[in-house]
C-alpha cells in the first residue's frame, strides 16, 4: 500500500513544493521573481495552461492524450454501477492548498464491478470538473481507489444544490476546520442512488497529470445544501481544470 499511496500523494501541496524545490537548481525564490509560476494554481501564471511548463515532471499536462477532465454525454441512463462500501471509514481531512481532502486510514476497501480496490482518498472541486454535454455542476467529488497493482481507479460524482445531504457532513466540516480533523465517512452513502455511469481512460486531474487511471462518473448528481456548498467553496472555489480534448478514446457505460 505504500506504493499506491506515494502515488496519491503527489496531489498534495508540500510533495509538489518539496518536487520543486529539488528543481530549483539552488534559487530559493520560489514564492517571487522568475520560479513565482514554479507552483502550479489555477489562476494567473501557475494556471491549467501552463502546468506543461512549469517543471519537467509535469509535462505530461501538456503533451498526454489521455487527459482529465472531459465533456461527457448527456446521461444515458444505463446499466448501474455494481459498487460496495465497507462502511464507516476512518481517517484525516486536511486543506492541502488546492482542495480539502480525507485521507482514509489504512485498510478501506471499496468493491466496484467485483475488484476489491484500495479506498484511499475523497476531495472535491468548485465547481465540477467534468461537463455533461458541456454543462458543469456546482462540485464534484472524487474518490480515489487504486487496486493491488497501484492502478487508480477515481469515482467521480457529481454535485448540484438541493437538500441538505448528510452523508456528506463529516467531509464538509473538515473543510471547515482549517488544521486536521480526524473524522469518518461512508463511501456508499455519499454516492447517488441511482448508479448508471460513463467510464473512460484519463489522468489525475492536477499535476503530473499522470495517465493510466480509470475514471467511473456517475450520472445522477448528488444534492448538498446550499449552506453545505457555501462552506465548500469558502475553502476552495474556481478549483477545476478545464475540460482536455477526447483524441482517440471512447466514453462507456460499462465496466
Ligand atoms: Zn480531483
Amino acid at each position: 500500500m505504500r506504493t499506491n499511496r506515494t502515488v496519491v500523494s503527489l496531489l498534495t501541496f508540500p510533495v509538489v513544493l518539496a518536487t520543486l524545490a529539488g528543481c530549483a537548481a539552488g534559487t530559493t525564490h520560489q514564492a517571487s521573481g522568475h520560479d513565482a509560476g514554479a507552483a502550479w494554481a489555477y489562476e494567473g501564471p501557475g494556471a491549467p495552461e501552463h502546468w506543461g511548463d512549469l517543471a519537467d515532471e509535469y509535462r505530461t499536462c501538456t503533451t498526454g492524450e489521455q487527459q482529465s477532465p472531459i465533456d461527457l454525454p448527456a446521461p444515458q441512463g444505463g446499466a448501474a454501477l455494481d459498487v460496495d462500501g465497507s462502511g464507516p471509514v476512518r481517517g484525516v481531512t486536511a486543506d492541502n492548498g488546492h482542495t480539502v481532502q480525507f485521507t482514509a486510514d489504512d485498510g478501506a476497501t471499496t468493491v466496484v464491478g467485483g475488484a476489491e480496490l484500495d479506498f484511499v482518498q475523497v476531495h472535491f472541486h468548485a465547481g465540477s470538473e467534468h461537463t455533461r454535454a458541456g454543462r458543469d455542476t456546482a462540485a464534484e467529488f472524487h474518490f480515489v481507489h487504486a487496486s493491488e497493482s497501484g492502478e487508480l481507479t477515481v469515482l467521480g460524482v457529481l454535485a448540484e444544490r438541493g437538500a441538505h445531504n448528510p452523508a456528506y457532513d463529516d467531509l464538509i466540516a473538515g473543510a471547515t476546520a482549517g488544521a486536521g480533523r480526524a473524522g469518518t465517512v461512508d463511501v456508499e452513502a455519499m454516492l447517488p442512488a441511482k448508479r448508471a455511469f460513463a467510464t473512460y481512460q484519463g489522468s489525475l486531474t492536477t499535476p503530473p497529470c499522470t495517465e493510466g487511471v480509470r475514471w467511473i462518473v456517475l450520472e445522477q448528481p448528488v444534492e448538498l445544501g446550499a449552506d453545505q456548498l457555501a462552506d465548500l467553496e469558502a475553502a476552495h472555489v474556481g478549483n477545476a481544470r478545464p475540460v482536455q480534448p477526447l483524441g482517440d478514446r471512447t466514453v462507456q457505460h460499462a465496466l
